[in-house]
């Protein structure tokens, strides 16, 4: 299947072929979603080697020799974008598409664009799909799962996937469960005997012992298996629910930044917390209430049958009501409990934003605002849970008023039956009873119903996440790599975070092992993005990036990111020690070591004089520490992992003179006889560099060393310019302020 090119209704192939002459192969042919008046419509856009045309319905084919186009550009508009052909001397012509075509139109600027640069057009195989291909509807994420489309019975049969290495348990589970039911079974029986073979007759003292000690004896074994039961069902629940929570983990450290990029943290916590527990109550509760229960229930209408059909058949009754009117209300009950679990997690994500930016709140002294934020999304949370309640209040109350006209239905005719002596008082009832025990489980079905939805809610939002792809991070068709030098080449790399919007394009650098690299640019040029790629946090739409002469696909990601260290603007410390922090990336690194690696990061005099030394709890975040200090113990921590290839990421904050040159000094330490790549924004650090790359609009286009660039008098001339321009303005401020 190739993506850019659709098959035309017959209409359109006429009109294809009315502008397009067969000698020419049709390299793209796609639809828009919207017409050109940005109203329903499904213009035609074709592309050869020579022309571009576009079929609308209706109107007059437009097409245009490629050499009258100058550019081609894909622009995001509000839910969707536009493709926009610019002209030599014409207006442009704008394609407007909605947001499940970015990609695709994306492609075709980029495609055009090759084509007027006379280069080969480098057509995509494969899109992810954007829409479920079952169902259609839009998928949460691309090339994702589509939440309609899942089975109830293959989230059911994956969740008891997760009871496989406890089976010896679950299987003494299932047979206690079926041991307890028919021990639930017995006491009626018995009941009835004990009514008309002992009460209703006179009979003897002795049966009656013996009917009372059976009931007894029957009470203390059910106890007994009702004991072992709750004891396996908690252990063999908990620990499946352990699992599950601890695949969720793996999943979620092993998944690409892409996927953490799409979601709050506090939606991921929330399957982590909220789901997870849901799952872990259905396996321990729920499940085994549903097993038990059905076995009860079937058993018992069983037996009612053998005992006597005529009333059994007025016991199952009202079943067919209960069961109609529960199955419209729990198709409700499913959409209101995802209501309620998006809501949730719309919750815990605003929690955790707002309790991690508290010092922001509390400096704009926004905490009202942010507490009227909280309460209207507690407010949805609360209505939907109410929504739901509520269905299962209609079920419980219309079940209880149905099941009355069964109760009524057994004592009436049961009774006439007793009086026309076709039945015996102790059968009566023995009927009565395990009519109950039909009724009452099938009463707390309603409940138990509700709970499993919301159970299997929360295990497909797991699910979802551990099936979505990871990051090739033990590729098995990876080579390991054994000994990095540091050689990093790229080659006409382009890329972008969503398709079809470049942020980088045509970058080409060969940098030498053991090389200096300093990036400069504007905010927004495409630094970090460049080191994005180096890392291999995302992978590159076109081009190759090779590292010792090896293509980075082909090296195994845990080798290559074990041999890159970073020392990024925002140092992150973990909570833990001081220690433990700088051997993050060395676990099994000696104390030693440990102190000779911020010795040389220049930490070693602030680490000694904390209370605890090195073994001084860092608390979370590290936010015990200053900017500089925590920036010592990440190159400490960059020095301890001796990386070849160093990312660092220079800090624009500015601190005061002695810091900076002791971190200039641990610097220099640390990037010695490696490949360095740094986003520099110091003039010391620039001049240091080998040579610079001053990026701009996502490419390069100034390379040379320091002194080189300045004496070209070009754009890094400039910047620099503008810099000194600043901070003789800031100094002149200082000045003027009054001692
Ligand atoms: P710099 O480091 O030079 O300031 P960046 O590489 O961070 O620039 O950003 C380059 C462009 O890419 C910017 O337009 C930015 O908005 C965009 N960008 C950066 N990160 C992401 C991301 N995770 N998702 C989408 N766009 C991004």
């Amino acid at each position: 299947m190739r993506p850019l090119f659709e098959d035309p209704p017959a209409v359109i192939a006429d009109e294809i072929r009315r502008v397009v002459p067969p000698v020419e192969e049709i390299l793209i042919q796609v639809k828009s979603d919207l017409g050109c008046d940005g109203r329903f419509g499904e213009p035609w856009v074709i592309v050869t080697p020579r022309r571009f045309a576009l079929i609308d319905d209706g109107e007059e084919p437009l097409h245009v020799p490629l050499n009258a186009i100058r550019k081609a550009r894909a622009e995001a508009i509000v839910g969707g974008g536009c493709l926009i052909i610019e002209r030599i001397g014409e207006p442009a012509i704008q394609i407007p598409y909605t947001n499940s075509l970015v990609q695709t139109f994306g492609e075709v600027a980029v495609n055009l664009n090759l084509l007027l640069e006379g280069k080969p057009p480098v057509l995509p195989t494969q899109f992810d799909a954007t829409r479920c291909r079952r169902c259609g509807r839009l998928l949460p994420e691309r090339g994702g799962i589509c939440p309609a489309c899942i089975r109830k019975i293959d989230t059911l049969l994956r969740l008891l996937s997760y009871l496989r290495p406890y089976a010896k348990m679950a299987i003494a589970l299932v047979v206690l469960t079926l041991a307890s039911t028919l021990l639930d079974l017995a006491p009626p029986l018995i009941i009835r005997q004990i009514i008309d073979d002992v009460l209703t007759q006179r009979g003897e003292i002795g049966l009656l012992f013996q009917f009372a000690g059976a009931l007894l004896g029957i009470n203390i074994l059910a106890w007994c298996a009702g004991v072992v039961r709750r004891w396996l069902n908690n252990s063999v629940g908990c620990r499946a629910a352990a699992d599950l929570r601890m695949d969720l983990y793996r999943a979620l450290q092993f998944l690409p930044l892409r996927f953490h990029e799409k979601r709050k943290v506090g939606s991921l916590v929330s399957r982590m917390t909220n789901d997870a527990e849901l799952v872990e109550d259905y396996l321990s509760f729920d499940l085994p209430f549903i097993l038990s229960n059905s076995l009860l229930f079937f058993g018992i209408l069983l037996l009612l049958f053998v005992m006597n059909w005529r009333l059994a058949c007025l016991v199952v009754l009202p079943i067919p009501v209960i069961v109609l009117v529960g199955s419209l209300l729990w198709r409700r009950l499913e959409g209101t409990w995802r209501r309620w679990s998006v809501r949730w997690s719309r919750l815990s994500s605003h929690l955790n934003e707002s309790i991690k930016g508290i010092r922001v709140v509390k400096a704009f002294t926004r905490e009202d605002y942010e507490a009227r934020r909280f309460d209207s999304r507690n407010l949805l949370v609360m209505q939907a849970s109410i929504a739901a309640e509520r269905t299962c209040l209609v079920f419980f109350l219309v079940s209880n008023f149905v099941m009355s006209f069964g109760l009524f239905l057994v004592w009436y005719f049961g009774g006439l039956q007793i009086i026309r002596q076709e039945l015996t008082l102790g059968a009566l009832t023995a009927f009565i009873a395990y009519l109950w025990m039909v009724y009452q489980p099938l009463r707390w079905f309603g409940d138990f119903y509700s709970f499993m939805v919301r159970a299997f809610a929360g295990a497909e939002r797991i699910f979802e996440v551990i099936d979505a792809l990871p990051e090739p991070f033990k590729n098995p068709d990876a080579a390991p790599l054994a000994e990095m030098r540091g050689k990093v080449v790229f080659e006409d790399v382009a890329f972008g975070y969503d398709p079809g919007k470049p942020v980088l394009q045509g970058i080409n650098f060969e940098v030498e092992a053991g090389e200096m690299i300093g990036l400069v640019g504007r905010s927004g040029a495409g630094k970090s993005t460049l080191i994005n790629l180096v890392c291999r946090f995302y992978d590159i739409t076109r081009g190759s990036i090779r590292v010792d002469d090896r293509d980075l696909r082909d090296i195994r990601l845990e080798d290559l990111r074990g041999s890159i260290g970073m020392v990024a603007q925002q140092t992150l410390l973990f909570s833990g020690t001081v220690a433990m922090n700088i051997a993050y990336g060395r676990p099994n690194a000696s104390t030693a070591e440990i102190i000779e690696a911020a010795r040389a990061a220049n930490a070693h005099e602030f680490i000694i004089r904390l209370p605890d030394g090195y073994d001084y709890q860092v608390g979370e975040n590290g936010n015990k520490f200053s900017g500089g200090e925590k920036q010592r113990i990440a190159i400490a921590r960059a020095i301890l992992q001796n990386p070849r290839i160093l990312i660092l990421d220079e800090a624009t904050s500015s601190l005061d003179t002695a810091t900076e040159h002791r971190i200039q000094e641990a610097i220099a330490h640390l990037v010695k006889g490696r490949t360095t790549f740094a986003i520099a924004h110091r003039l010391s650090t620039l001049r240091s560099a080998d040579r610079l790359f001053l990026l701009d609009r996502g490419k390069i286009v100034e390379t040379g060393t320091h002194a080189e660039l300045i004496a070209r008098r070009g754009q890094f001339y400039r910047l620099v310019q503008a810099y000194r321009k600043t901070v003789a303005s800031i100094d002149i401020e200082d000045r003027k302020v009054p001692a």
